[in-house]
């Protein structure tokens, strides 16, 4: 059985969409910052962004008057260097995405990295490094050079075993199977908006 692996990579931290107060921009960029607080034992932590308009300066709030206890030293020590992972990872965080009010633009941040699959079929696990939602139909039409229509008919005849709906959402790793009766030209990956 021939096995490959497909990557979608985070090229560029996403952008977050949310109005700016000054302009009209509904577009914000992650300034690469955190900024602390602190009141007695207890901390603010907030993400710095700015407008990609006017470059208005707002703060996502990641902890608000939490104590120092209970985010511990090594925590504070990441957020006061700047630290890129706890960025990310803030940025991505579902809960603060809702708690701040906005969502994920994706759009030109990442890539999907395509493992060529042998003519003869075979099994491709697709892996998400970043929670980017993107249909399924999208990767399988990228990673197999493959018309949306040539996918959908494939998946309909069974060439394509899907274990989810190739056209919901996904953000998360999945499988899925090719007939060697499918010829498959493989693509080259590349960028997208995901939607
Ligand atoms: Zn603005």
């Amino acid at each position: 059985m021939n096995v490959v692996e497909w990557r979608i990579r985070g090229t560029r931290l996403p952008e977050l969409m949310k109005p700016c107060v000054d302009c009209s921009s509904k577009l914000h960029r992650p300034s690469g910052k955190f900024r602390m607080n602190a009141n007695g034992k207890l901390l603010d932590v907030w993400l710095l962004v700015f407008c990609a308009k006017c470059g208005r300066t707002s703060k996502v709030a990641i902890h608000e008057r939490v104590p120092v206890a209970v985010l511990g030293n090594e925590r504070i020590r990441r957020y006061e260097s700047n630290d890129s992972a706890s960025i990310a990872t803030a940025l991505m965080d579902q809960n603060i995405a809702r708690r701040n009010n906005y969502r994920l633009d994706w759009e030109g941040a990442w890539c999907l990295e395509v493992q060529p699959l042998a003519s003869c079929g075979g099994h491709v696990l697709v892996r998400f490094e970043v929670p980017v939602p993107i249909r399924p139909v999208k990767i399988l039409m990228r990673g197999l050079a493959l018309s949306r229509g040539k996918v959908v008919e494939a998946v309909g005849s069974g060439l394509i075993t899907m274990p989810i709906d190739v056209n919901a959402k996904a953000s998360s790793d999945f499988e899925f199977r090719i007939a060697p009766a499918l010829p498959v030209v493989p693509g080259t990956g590349g960028r997208d908006a995901g939607a």
